[in-house]
């Protein structure tokens, strides 16, 4: 581990010392992935100048200037920055999701945290304080640490329904008329969210679905102010109905039926981005019924000693089995399995976009973290991710970017 962390401080000090020598830096040996889907190169080269990766290759096939700083990774593996399309910030403090969760300092652990596991970008889709317009602003200016934030602000959901989680009451939009879910809509796109968030469910029967009249007033009116929106769904049936009145992205898998041709051509039609979600149904029991998975040291290291042994502990095991939609849940996910490999096979236009995307550079692929948005869209924020692994440890940086942010690890 120390061995590691060395090599992030001298990549930390190399990006930040760039500026006084040749502003070139080498990362020679590694195994690299560039991400476009071409096979792994077994000893490469990578090279940097300033924020921007500029040159990937064979050993020997590349060149770069003989004063460049040279940082030897052979045994390592190095890949593009891992985008997380649909995440939640601040929403747990130790074991339990709380209202007051989301401040500066739980909001900005997680973010070095995923940055920590190569997740370079993320979406936080819904349930923000507007405190993260403040953190993304300061990342800008590379005075906040962490993975960068990409969000979709409070989002809209429904009074008394979903998303039916404790948060303040500045974390979520509950409009009762269409009216106030255009004025919502406004008063938010003032903050120049990402994207905008609605849920479309009813957990299980549990809660009153969104009213189509406010979904459709909050797909128009952001539509209006240039904003797309993201649905949370679980039924076939809303996502058809949400895609034929403009929603641009499904946030979940489909979990109630297989998705079928109809889904498949309208999303088509649309461009409409799909993410899957797995985890959000699988966490549901999987650490119950398959401790074995928390034996992993990635995972030891990525969950708090309280959170561990909250999951290791009989009183949570039985909790989960007796829970009586643990039918339903196990059902949801393995719909959703399903549902992800027809939408994997029905061809490019829906497939997942699970690639980074670039829009400039000398790779794609490669440091596609730089000007691409969670959703694969191209975005105005700048910076070069990187990622170097080994299995069981995390060792994830960026060139550019937050390079004047303290970094910091958390354990
Ligand atoms: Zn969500």
């Amino acid at each position: 581990m120390k061995k590691l962390f060395a090599i992030v401080f001298i990549l930390a000090s190399a990006s930040v010392a760039a500026g006084q020598t040749s502003g070139v830096i080498v990362f020679k040996g590694a195994q690299l992935i560039d991400g476009t889907g071409a096979p792994p190169i077994k000893k490469s080269v990578l090279v940097i100048e300033g924020d921007r990766i500029t040159a990937v290759g064979k050993e020997g096939k590349v060149h770069y200037p003989k004063n460049a700083r040279v940082i030897e990774l052979e045994g390592r593996t190095i890949m593009p920055g891992i985008v997380n399309g649909h995440g939640h910030l601040g929403l747990v403090v130790g074991t339990q999701n709380r209202a007051d969760g989301y401040s500066r300092e739980n909001v900005e652990n997680a973010l070095v945290q995923y940055e920590q596991y190569g997740v370079t970008s993320m979406m936080s889709l819904g349930l923000n304080r507007d405190l993260i317009y403040e953190l993304r602003e300061e990342q800008r200016k590379g005075t906040f640490p962490g993975t960068t934030i990409f969000t979709a602000g409070r989002g809209f959901g429904v009074e008394s329904g979903a998303p039916p989680i404790p948060v303040a009451a500045d974390q979520v939009y509950r409009p009762r008329t269409p009216d106030e879910a255009r004025t919502q809509v406004r008063e938010m796109a003032q903050h120049h969210p990402d994207i905008v968030k609605l849920w479309l469910d009813d957990m299980y029967g549990k809660y009153p679905k969104m009213d189509p009249e406010i979904y459709r007033a909050v797909i128009d009116e952001s539509h209006k102010q240039g904003l797309r929106v993201a649905a949370h769904v679980f039924y076939l049936a809303d996502a058809k109905a949400l895609i034929a009145d403009g929603v641009d992205v499904l946030a979940h898998s489909i979990r109630d039926l297989p998705v079928d041709d109809e889904l498949i051509g309208i999303m088509k039609a649309h461009s409409v981005l799909y993410i899957p979600t797995l985890m959000v149904d699988e966490s549901a029991f999987v650490f119950a019924e398959n401790p074995a998975v928390m034996q992993d040291q990635f995972f030891k290291l990525a969950v708090s000693p309280e959170l561990l042994q909250q999951f290791d502990s009989p009183e949570y095991r039985k909790r989960v089995e007796s829970d009586p939609n643990l039918p339903k849940v196990k059902a949801a996910f393995a719909m959703g399995q399903k549902n992800l490999k027809t939408h994997r096979r029905c061809g490019d236009s829906c497939r997942i976009r699970h690639r980074l995307r670039c829009e400039s550079g000398s790779h794609s692929g490669l440091g596609g973290a730089s000007r691409t948005r969670a959703d694969g869209s191209s975005g105005a924020h700048a910076d070069a991710s990187y990622c170097v692994c080994h299995a069981g440890e995390r060792c994830c940086g960026r060139v550019g970017g937050h390079r004047n942010a303290r970094s910091r690890q958390t354990r």
